[in-house]
């Protein structure tokens, strides 16, 4: 079984009045993100949204120092972004859709993501969204110790720092055995 995890498509991320925006890069994925999502619903697979989520100035989360307030619950910037947006809004009920609240750049820290997936024998995982170097880069380390197959449609990645999303993309593939396509 396979499973999509869409990681932090949010308007904070990506939209150009986002906090955090990775801008124009961002945007470019937007359509590919919203058919991979119907192709894997309509395949009966996981369509997985782990978002990160923050509170403001929050003084016990690393992240506050290091960036400006992003992603905050209940706000414009924590939603997800343009046409993703409006397919998970008409999707969020189907059992094969999940979206989760994450507090670290890997998708498996401090969630139930491990467990979700091994409970549905789910053991392929493709990975996108952004950026392709912090949080989708720290989601697939966690899942290649966990064992876990990775592909990632390089279509369906992207960063504010293209030299950084490059090198994430040789990481993938060359010491974490993923599948880039
Ligand atoms: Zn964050």
């Amino acid at each position: 079984m396979k499973a999509l995890l869409i990681i932090d498509y949010t308007n904070d991320f990506v939209d150009d009045k986002g906090a955090l925006t990775c801008g124009k890069a961002g945007q470019a994925i937007e359509s590919t993100l919203v058919d991979l999502a119907n192709e894997f619903h309509t395949n009966g697979d996981c369509v997985i949204f782990p978002t990160d989520t923050h509170h403001l100035n929050d003084p016990y989360h690393p992240e506050t120092k290091l960036f400006p307030p992003h992603n905050i619950a209940d706000t414009w910037g924590h939603e997800l972004y343009g046409n993703l947006n409006t397919w998970f809004k008409a999707y969020q009920d189907s059992p094969s859709v999940y979206q989760f609240a994450k507090n670290r750049y890997s998708s498996f820290q401090n969630t139930n993501l491990d467990n979700y997936l091994r409970s549905r024998g789910i053991t392929d995982l493709w990975l996108s969204g952004v950026c392709t170097d912090i949080c989708v880069l720290h989601t697939a380390i966690a899942a290649y110790n966990l064992n876990y197959s990775l592909t990632i449609p390089k279509d369906a990645v992207a960063s504010f720092d293209q030299a950084g999303h490059e090198w994430a993309l040789n990481h993938f593939k060359n010491c974490l055995g993923a599948t880039i396509v």
